[in-house]
């Protein structure tokens, strides 16, 4: 709890440097290397937005929270949220969207066209379109996951002829680097064609969301423009097993 209040008030303060609204900015907690009690807390604490990058927790432990938030409901307690909100921020393999559309609120990572006419043709979206951001791979580097900036506005014209399919966005990632400030120029680059996308008005005014920044680098990202960040290690330690995850949570809570 302590680091997530410390989290929140760092992304408030980077906000704030940049001009903007301490609550601009969304935290998503990642849940990849967090233990289901450590998830069950931050709920309790009225967290709503969550995400995940590996099919299995994913489906793991959006099943429990869901039988958590039941109990809940049922038993009347607390300031619990309602319902909690699902992010998928991993590479999603075209054979599991299916699996995932009804789960999720937001895909971070759609990184080729193929997956968008995937998501379009899966079935069972009856209520409202999937909304998803478009992953960029701003940083250039090779072997990563998302669309060559150059390309992105072009995709985007395509994917969004799709019924089924809401584009919301961009989502970067950048490279691990000593000194997140040194990623200053990643984060802008992925700003300006987050603004040179929307100003050509083709999208709309629902693409409002530019997702960026994880543990080591989300305050220079919101100060370059993030409104969405994803978080885990610094909210959750690091990549703690079960075991040692109870041993340190519960030294965390002294
Ligand atoms: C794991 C992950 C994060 C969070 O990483 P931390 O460094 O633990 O904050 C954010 N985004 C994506 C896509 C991830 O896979």
């Amino acid at each position: 709890m302590r680091r997530y209040e410390e989290v929140r008030s760092r992304i408030g303060e980077a906000a704030a440097r940049s001009g903007g609204d301490p609550d601009r900015v969304v935290l998503v907690a990642v849940t990849k290397y967090a233990s289901i009690a450590q998830v069950r807390e931050l709920i309790e604490a009225g967290h709503v937005d969550y995400g995940e990058s590996r099919m299995q927790h994913f489906i793991q432990f959006a099943a429990q929270v869901e039988d958590f938030l039941e109990r809940h409901r049922e038993l009347g307690g607390g300031e619990v949220p309602e319902a909690v909100r699902w992010h998928f921020i991993g590479h999603l393999q075209r054979n599991k969207v299916r699996k995932i559309i009804p789960l999720t609120r937001l895909i971070h990572s759609v990184d080729s066209l193929r997956l968008a006419e995937e998501i379009q043709n899966s079935p069972g979206q009856f209520t409202a379109p999937t909304e998803i951001l478009v992953q960029v791979n701003t940083s250039g580097e090779k072997g990563k996951y998302g669309i060559a900036p150059a390309a992105t506005a072009h995709v985007i014209d395509q994917i969004d002829t799709m019924l089924n399919v809401r584009v919301r966005g961009l989502m970067c990632m950048a490279p691990r680097v000593e000194d997140p400030v040194t990623l200053r120029p990643v984060f802008e680059r992925t700003r300006e064609l987050f603004e040179d996308i929307r100003k050509t008005g083709v999208v709309g005014s629902h693409f409002d969301i530019l997702s960026m920044g994880m543990s080591s680098d989300y305050e220079v990202a919101v100060e370059c423009g993030a409104n969405v960040v994803r978080v885990g290690s610094a909210i959750f330690g690091e990549r703690a097993e079960d075991e040692t995850e109870a041993v340190a949570a519960s030294a965390e809570s002294d």
